[in-house]
């Protein structure tokens, strides 16, 4: 899998679980005690509690959806330098002109989409 698709399938992953918990969160009725505003925070932090409870709380559907927006922009941004030479490997990201490819910004993305996808950092 390429850099690109490992960040949409990691991106889209995100999305997806995050869509079923705000569903859960609308309608479940463990979230019904919490002040709409805060029953993610709340629900988690007294339903899980410690510090996993506290990680988890921070991390709500809309944080999943903006991580999700960072990892398929950046995959959409740093793209490879193309070169006329054929069978030629990429010189490094055409977005901000890092030598390396795939750039530091990528592989960044790369090791969050990894973890998310299930594969190695
Ligand atoms: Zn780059």
């Amino acid at each position: 899998m390429n850099p690109t698709d490992e960040l949409r399938t990691a991106a889209q992953t995100l999305m997806d679980l995050a869509d079923v918990a705000q569903t859960d969160l609308d309608t479940n009725d463990y979230w019904k005690p919490y002040p709409k505003a805060t029953a993610w925070r709340d629900g988690l932090t007294n339903g899980m509690g410690g510090a996993s409870g506290d990680l988890a709380a921070v991390f709500s559907p809309a944080v999943a959806h903006a991580l999700a927006k960072v990892l398929r922009e950046t995959g959409a941004l740093h793209t490879p330098t193309t070169c006329q030479h054929e069978g030629c490997m990429p010189h490094g990201c055409e977005w901000c002109a890092d030598e390396d490819w795939p750039c530091a910004d990528l592989r960044n993305a790369l090791a969050v989409a990894r973890q998310i996808n299930g594969g190695q950092p």
